[in-house]
């Protein structure tokens, strides 16, 4: 995919300000700090579109990005801050609720994962809340750059295994510092909206 043309669309914390379901639709999830806002400027090509690093206590948002005028990406806020109040869970919880249940256009979700540590509690609840709503996940484990690349895939099985990702969602491996897996990640994102 070659993205010529990237625009920050709107940013939302209820459905009434999503953008109109005029174009298909994949959502980036993960834990913060795993290295998302990196994965997506990575994709897009700009360095700093995707907000890097947004702070716990911020105001959480799922922002919206229109690329190539031919998809929308959704960045939804991250998740797995130790140190949040519940009542900013709560909220988290019914954005995400609202966002996946309601959002026609969306065709699937990437999670994105490290590769360095197993999947996290958190990372396990995310994953079966988006097959306990039927969506198509690509799992992406990054900062491959961390791990020397004959243990990789002793790392990707124990991704797999800790996830249980089922045998139609995909598990790719990716890094944002050496652009690996970008091609192959894209390919996927293509196939997903039918590009
Ligand atoms: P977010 O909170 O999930 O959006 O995470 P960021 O994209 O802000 O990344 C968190 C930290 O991890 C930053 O210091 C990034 O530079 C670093 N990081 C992100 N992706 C990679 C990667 O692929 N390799 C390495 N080595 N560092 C990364």
């Amino acid at each position: 995919m070659k993205v010529t043309q990237v625009e920050f669309e709107v940013s939302a914390v209820k459905p009434a300000q999503y953008p109109d379901e005029v174009l298909p639709e994949i959502a980036l999830a993960g834990r913060s700090n795993v290295g998302k806002s990196s994965l997506i400027n990575c994709l897009i090509e700009r360095k700093n579109l995707a907000r890097t690093s947004s702070k716990p206590g911020k105001t959480q948002t799922i922002n919206f990005y229109r690329i190539n005028n031919q998809m929308f990406f959704a960045d939804v806020p991250g998740y797995g801050f130790a140190r949040v109040s519940k009542s900013i869970r709560a909220a988290w919880g019914k954005m995400m609720e609202a966002y996946f249940t309601e959002r026609k256009s969306l065709k699937a979700v990437i999670q994105v994962v490290d590769l360095r540590h197993p999947p996290t509690a958190d990372d396990q609840s995310m994953y079966q809340f988006l097959k306990y709503h039927q969506l198509p996940v690509v799992v992406v484990a990054t900062k491959a750059d961390k791990i020397p690349k004959g243990k990789w895939q002793k790392y990707l099985k124990v991704t797999k295994e800790t996830l249980q990702i089922q045998p139609k969602d995909h598990l790719i491996l990716f890094s944002a510092q050496t652009r690996q897996g970008k091609e192959e990640l894209w390919h996927l994102i293509e196939e997903k909206l039918e590009l």
